[in-house]
């Protein structure tokens, strides 16, 4: 069996002959033509009907949405659009329409916006646009696996239920398998865990982070690329309480070398799905360029979808440090004349996405890699530089998006990191086994953290992030 993908590609190896293919009717023009995809490709393969002499109780079947297998003859087509079609011998209507049913639902051929679009995310595939976006959501993911496997990396899975709480990135979904209408107590009415399934309480990984470290401490490199979850209660258009994360951890690598790995990394991406997602990517392109003309003159974006994605590639990313981007904040009329949403105030203070997105989108007009950030507002493992006040950290920052990786160099040393762990509230006891990385063989070492989500908004150029991930779930809100 060969997809439309492949017929199309490879016409000529068919042409003249008869083939059969599969597909669900996208347009039925009734005098002559069906327009049938099979999700292989956004374009579809013309088949020719000649329905005044075909079987009427067939025909009958035939509507948008139906699915069909198709016997006919590869011919080179007259009509502009297409080089081929199939001129229709045989035709075996596999499932038809519940067609009364159908109108209320996305299927029925005509624009929908995307929340109804979200609202039916099972019928989603079948349109073009998420055909485009889930097929370019592929190709993200394996030019992440090709990437690393490239440079010598390890893919390591670690844990989805974990007994760790200490990476204080987020709020935990708890996981138990008590019976939530007779939780066992102990004596002074607190949750008895050690009854729990695992004896303890748990709860799902918001990063893979620590275990990844472990790994990096004897396999070098290594990255997990795995779900990760975080109860979430903002409701943004950049956050999900489910989302994939891809996470390398590089033993011996200090902050330049991860800032240089994170725009390699995205570089490689970026740059194999524009090699490999053509038709799509003009696709989401068309769109893109639609949707700026609805927005006001300023907020339009300089560049279509594809030339914005190859001008991000041919660039060396800004970097900047944590303290530079706060003088040029507090010196931008933005925040004097008060158009921030949370102006900033001094040194120290943490950055929103409207800031991050002011110093990609109209400062630099450039990704930006900010580093070097107050040890307040950053994570209990990042390197402590000798200033006593900033660390290692680094977050890329994308236009239009905002943060996109979140990374640092490790504190390797283990009489600083108990000092932090103990000014920070971690219990030590807790994550024994990773101060273990720092006892036997300690080395410098870092790596980030990157929303696949995030990337695939950014070449996609969705702007819900919602409508990149099949499943989306959010705030009161998982149906299927
Ligand atoms: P943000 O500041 O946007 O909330 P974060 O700093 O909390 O992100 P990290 O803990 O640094 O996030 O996680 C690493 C990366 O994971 C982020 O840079 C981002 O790309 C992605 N990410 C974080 N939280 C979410 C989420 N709720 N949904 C989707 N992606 C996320
Ligand atoms: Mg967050
Ligand atoms: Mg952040
Ligand atoms: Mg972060």
């Amino acid at each position: 069996k060969q997809t439309i993908k492949e017929i199309l590609k490879d016409y000529k190896k068919v042409l003249h002959h008869d083939i059969t293919v599969y597909g669900w009717v996208k347009a039925f023009r009734s005098n002559r033509f069906i327009a049938l995809n099979d999700g292989s490709t956004i374009n579809n393969l013309q088949i020719v009907v000649d329905f005044e002499n075909f079987d009427e109780a067939v025909i009958s079947k035939i509507s948008t949405a139906s699915s069909l297998k198709v016997v006919g003859e590869v011919v080179e087509s007259q009509g502009a659009g297409q080089t081929v079609e199939i001129i229709a011998k045989k035709i075996i209507v596999l499932g038809d329409n519940f067609t009364e049913e159908l109108q209320s639902t996305i299927l029925q051929p005509k624009k929908h916006s995307l929340e109804k679009l979200r609202e039916q995310a099972h019928l989603r595939f079948r349109t073009n646009l998420f055909g485009a976006v889930f097929r370019v959501r592929h190709a993200v993911t394996f030019a992440i696996h090709s990437f690393f496997n490239k440079n010598h990396f390890f893919n390591v899975h670690t844990p989805i239920i974990t007994g760790a709480d200490a990476e204080g990135a987020g709020e935990m979904f708890g996981v138990t398998s008590f019976d939530l209408n007779n939780i066992p107590r102990t004596e002074d009415g607190e949750i008895d865990y050690s009854q729990d399934f695992f004896g303890k309480q748990t709860n799902l990984t918001v990063s893979g982070q620590l275990e990844g470290e472990t790994a990096a401490m004897g396999l070098g490199r290594i990255y997990t690329f795995g779900p990760t979850f975080r109860a979430e209660n903002s409701n943004t258009t950049r956050h999900l309480a489910e989302f994939w994360m891809v996470e390398p951890e590089v033993a011996f690598n200090n902050l330049e070398d991860n800032i240089d790995l994170a725009e390699d990394f995205l570089k490689y991406v970026i740059q194999y799905v524009l090699d490999n997602c053509k038709d799509d990517l003009e696709f989401l392109d068309k769109r893109f360029v639609e949707e700026q003309k609805s927005k006001p003159e300023k907020e339009r974006a300089k560049e279509g979808l594809i030339e914005k994605l190859q001008n991000v590639v041919a660039k060396r990313f800004m970097r900047v440090s944590y303290t530079e981007a706060i003088e040029i904040l507090l010196n931008s009329k933005e925040n004097k004349k008060g158009k921030f949403q949370f102006p900033i105030e001094e040194w120290g203070a943490d950055l929103q996405s409207e800031h991050e997105r002011f110093l990609v989108e109209k400062h630099f007009e450039s990704p930006v890699v900010l580093f070097d950030y107050p040890k307040d507002i950053k994570a209990f493992y990042m390197r402590l530089n000798d200033d006593n006040k900033t660390v290692r950290a680094m977050d890329v920052l994308f236009p239009g998006i905002g943060e996109i990786i979140g990374g640092s160099e490790r504190e390797e040393r283990i009489e600083v990191l108990k000092q932090k762990m103990q000014e920070m509230h971690v219990e030590e006891e807790e994550l024994w086994w990773y101060m273990d990385t720092r006892k036997f063989g300690s080395v410098p070492h870092a790596g980030f953290g990157l929303g696949l989500e995030r990337l695939v908004l950014f070449v996609t150029g969705m702007t819900n992030i919602r409508d990149v991930i099949p499943f989306p779930r959010t705030p009161k809100s998982a149906e299927f």
